[in-house]
C-alpha cells in the first residue's frame, strides 16, 4: 500500500513539474521585455549655432539638426540625450565613446575624417564674412595678413582653420562659441568675423549694425559623426537619413528654420 502512494505521489510530483514548466513556458515571451527603459542615443552638439542648434526661449535644445536628430532616434527606436560641449570637444568624445554620434553642423574635412566617420551628408553650407555696417572692408578680397586686420572665429571650426591659414594665427582671435566672436565684433575687438552662412545670417539679424559681405569664402558640407568602428550605427543613421529625404521630413524641418519665403 505504501508503495502505491508512494508511486502516486511520484507521479503527482512529476505530474506538477511539467505542469509548472509548460506554464513558465506560455508566459516566458511577456517575461523577458527587451525595452524595460528606452535605451538613450547620446548627440554631442554646441547649442550656439543657430538655427543648427540653440537654446529656445523655453529653455528646450532646438534647431535643424536637433531636429533631424530627434526623428533619426525615433527612427531606431531609442531615446535622443543632447549634450551641450565646446564644438573643439565633440570628435574627441564620440572617438572615446562618450558620445554616441556628433551633430552641430559639422563640415566634412580630410582632417576630421582621420578622427572619425562621416555620415552622408544633409547640408550644404559656406563661410561667409560679418563685418560692422559701417566697416572699411567691402569684400572677401579686403581681409589681409598684414596685421591690420583681426578676425574673430569660434575655436576649432572651418572658419578658425581657413582664417589661421589664410591670415596666420596671430590675426585670429578664436572665441568659445560664435557668439562670442559676434560680440566681439559689436565691441570693436575684431574687424570681421568668419563663420558658417546661416548662423551669420541669424546672429545679423539679432544684432543691430552688422552685416555679411557679399561672395562665399569657402563652401562645405555637413554630417555626422560617429567612432570609426561604429558602422553599425553609421548604417542605421545613412538609412534613416535616406528615408527622411525621400518623405521629405528634412525638407520640412529646413523650411521651418530657414524660410524660402
Ligand atoms: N561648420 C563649421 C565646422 O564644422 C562650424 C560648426 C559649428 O560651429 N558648430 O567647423
Amino acid at each position: 500500500m505504501k508503495k502505491v502512494i508512494l508511486v502516486f505521489l511520484a507521479l503527482a510530483m512529476a505530474f506538477t513539474f511539467v505542469a509548472c514548466g509548460t506554464a513558465n513556458n506560455d508566459v516566458k515571451p511577456t517575461d523577458e521585455p527587451k525595452t524595460e527603459e528606452p535605451q538613450k542615443l547620446v548627440m554631442a552638439t554646441n547649442a550656439s549655432f543657430p538655427p543648427y542648434e540653440f537654446v529656445g526661449e523655453n529653455g528646450a535644445y532646438e534647431g535643424i539638426d536637433v531636429e533631424i536628430a530627434g526623428k533619426i532616434a525615433e527612427k531606431l527606436g531609442l531615446e535622443l540625450e543632447i549634450v551641450d560641449t565646446e564644438f573643439g570637444s565633440i570628435i574627441g568624445g564620440v572617438q572615446s565613446g562618450k558620445y554616441d554620434f556628433g551633430m552641430a553642423g559639422m563640415t566634412v574635412t580630410d582632417e576630421r575624417k582621420e578622427s572619425v566617420d562621416f555620415s552622408d551628408s544633409y547640408a550644404t553650407a559656406v563661410q561667409v564674412v560679418i563685418v560692422a555696417e559701417d566697416s572699411a572692408i567691402a569684400s572677401v578680397d579686403d581681409l589681409t595678413d598684414d596685421g591690420s586686420v583681426k578676425i574673430g572665429v569660434q575655436q576649432d571650426t572651418t572658419g578658425d582653420i581657413y582664417a589661421s591659414d589664410d591670415y596666420g594665427e596671430e590675426n585670429v582671435i578664436r572665441y568659445k562659441t560664435g557668439n562670442d566672436a559676434v560680440e566681439a565684433l559689436k565691441a570693436g575687438k575684431v574687424t570681421a568675423v568668419i563663420i558658417d552662412n546661416e548662423p551669420a545670417k541669424s546672429f545679423v539679424a539679432a544684432n543691430e549694425g552688422l552685416k555679411i559681405l557679399e561672395g562665399a569664402y569657402a563652401e562645405e558640407e555637413y554630417a555626422i559623426c560617429v567612432a570609426k568602428e561604429n558602422s553599425d550605427l553609421l548604417d542605421q543613421i545613412n538609412t534613416a537619413l535616406q528615408e527622411l529625404t525621400d518623405d521629405g521630413v528634412i525638407a520640412d524641418i529646413v523650411e521651418k528654420y530657414i524660410p524660402s519665403k
